[in-house]
């Protein structure tokens, strides 16, 4: 049997990072047995679907390297068809038109809420409570439409629902890949409506429809969904379908524990993008929320691919930390390839300062030291800062401290002796520094601060022989220039 999932979101909102990892495990779980991942844009609910959402959706899938097999499905597309299966039940005596009005539902709902207060009155004696509460229990029961089993309709005009006719006995049960099997009286499910009194299918139908006609061989979805799947088994069954495999995963918690919510983070997937996170990196965290294989923490999407499989899902909630991605991020950046590094960071450079050719060519040189030194793409780009800036202007304490007379008399020197050496390289320039400390008998403690100071002014930065490789020695001495006195277009400090 080939395997087919799908990822159906409604497009409401952001592509939730929660909604991120159901794509994914679909993903995975496809393409681990060469099967097919499909994408449904649940997008019925007119009022609240927007074409930003589903735009949203679409670009970050596409960025997680997500995209579906197929052209997305949009399940408005399929309303006729959802009618067409609604009236084949209606045919087959599966389910039936129902008259019953929304006040009428709604009057029964009040009187079964009266019936239960009325029970809690002061006074009312015990066997009058248990009528009460008994009334109550059956006017507030899953509704049974008096139409279940047919009916003259109450005139020609006579608005209807369409219902599911619910098992009159029994059990329901969900056998899932995930959580325990669960079985409920049938008795806990209503009539369900499968076309509202203006013809339109419910979410309900569509689904169960949907989910058939493209093939799908398993739902593995949120388990905030777990309770629909009971009333959606009837439907499978009214049509005579066989039932897809059922997989349900605990939703993410922040790290308190609670619900994950804005409080915690943030929620939307191309936010993560934004922050500066790799999509393999955060394939990768998602993919250990909710999913484990031994001890093994990072995973190539390859690998993940090779190894994913339903049993190692896990059945409690997992919760978000931020430390954690951040490492899990920090790792991806490490191997990254360096030209591809590169392209992604250059634009987060771009936010800071004016990129030229001089400035990309340095950020080039210095990326495999400089990609250790931040764990997101916006923090490597900030440690960059030292490749553009001098901070002549901004000079901490201890740039200051070190660019005092000896750190100057030390300076003038280097430059000196920086400016004559023939090799510009890090050997080369190592060599200038120790043999300058070897000649004045002076340790690098203190021929390095005023060096670095010139340089860097007190930003964080590697090494000095690397710094000064990556700048070129034209900028290099520019940056000593202007910390000395007398030298034309110096400024005194
Ligand atoms: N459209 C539903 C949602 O976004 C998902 C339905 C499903 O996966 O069955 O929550």
């Amino acid at each position: 049997m080939s395997i087919i999932t799908r990822f159906a979101p409604s497009p409401t909102g952001m592509l939730h990072i929660g909604g991120a990892r159901t794509a994914l495990f679909n993903a995975l779980l496809a393409r681990h047995h060469k099967g097919k991942f499909l994408l449904r844009i649940e997008d019925t609910d007119k009022k609240r679907s927007t074409e930003a959402a589903i735009e949203a959706i679409l670009e970050g899938l596409a960025w997680l390297g997500l995209s579906p097999d197929d052209a997305p499905v949009f399940q408005t597309d399929n309303a006729a068809r959802h009618v067409a299966c609604a009236d084949a039940m209606v045919a087959s005596g599966k389910a039936f038109r129902c008259y019953t009005t929304q006040e009428e539902l709604q009057t029964r709902r009040e009187n079964g809420e009266a019936k239960r207060a009325a029970a809690k009155v002061e006074g009312v004696s015990d066997e009058q409570k248990a009528t009460l509460l008994e009334e109550a229990s059956i006017l507030l029961a899953p509704y049974r439409s008096p139409w279940r089993d047919g009916g003259e309709a109450p005139g020609p005009e006579a608005q209807f629902t369409v219902r599911l006719r619910a098992p009159d006995s029994g059990n329901i049960t969900v056998a899932d890949s995930v959580q325990a099997s669960v079985s409920i009286a049938c008795e806990e499910i209503d009539d369900l409506i499968l076309l509202r009194a203006d013809g339109t299918p419910t979410y309900m139908l569509a689904v169960v429809v949907d989910d058939h006609d493209a093939g799908i061989t398993h739902v593995l979805r949120g388990d905030d969904h777990f309770r629909n799947t009971f009333r959606q088994i009837p439907i499978y069954q009214a049509m005579g379908w066989d039932l897809p495999r059922f997989a349900h995963v605990p939703m993410i918690h922040g790290d308190d524990g609670a619900k994950l919510s804005k409080r915690h983070g943030a929620l939307s997937t191309l936010a993560y993008r934004d922050m500066g996170y790799l999509p393999e990196a955060l394939n990768a965290y998602l993919l250990r929320l909710g999913w484990s294989h031994g001890d093994q923490e990072i995973f190539s999407m390859d690998e993940a691919v090779e190894m994913f499989s339903l049993a190692g899902l896990n059945k409690s909630p997992s919760r978000m930390d931020i430390d954690k991605l951040n490492d899990v991020n920090a790792a991806f950046i490490r191997q990254a390839d360096e030209d591809r590094l590169l392209t992604l960071l250059m634009p987060e450079i771009a936010k800071l300062t004016e990129v030229t050719d001089v400035l990309e060519a340095r950020v080039k040189a210095s990326l495999g030291s400089m990609k250790e030194r931040g764990s997101t793409l916006l923090e490597l780009a900030e440690s960059c800062r030292f490749l553009w800036d001098s901070n002549a202007d901004h000079l901490n304490k201890k740039a200051r401290k070190a660019l005092r007379e000896e750190g100057l008399t030390h300076l003038t020197q280097l430059r000196e002796a920086l400016d004559q050496t023939e090799i510009w390289s890090i050997e080369a320039v190592q060599d200038v520094l120790d043999s300058y400390c070897t000649a004045h008998a002076l340790s690098m403690g203190q021929v390095g601060p005023p060096l670095r100071a010139a340089l860097t002014g007190g930003l964080p930065a590697p090494d000095l022989a690397p710094i000064t490789t990556w700048l070129g020695r034209e900028e290099v001495l520019a940056r000593i220039d202007r910390h000395l006195p007398g030298l034309p277009g110096t400024e005194q400090k």
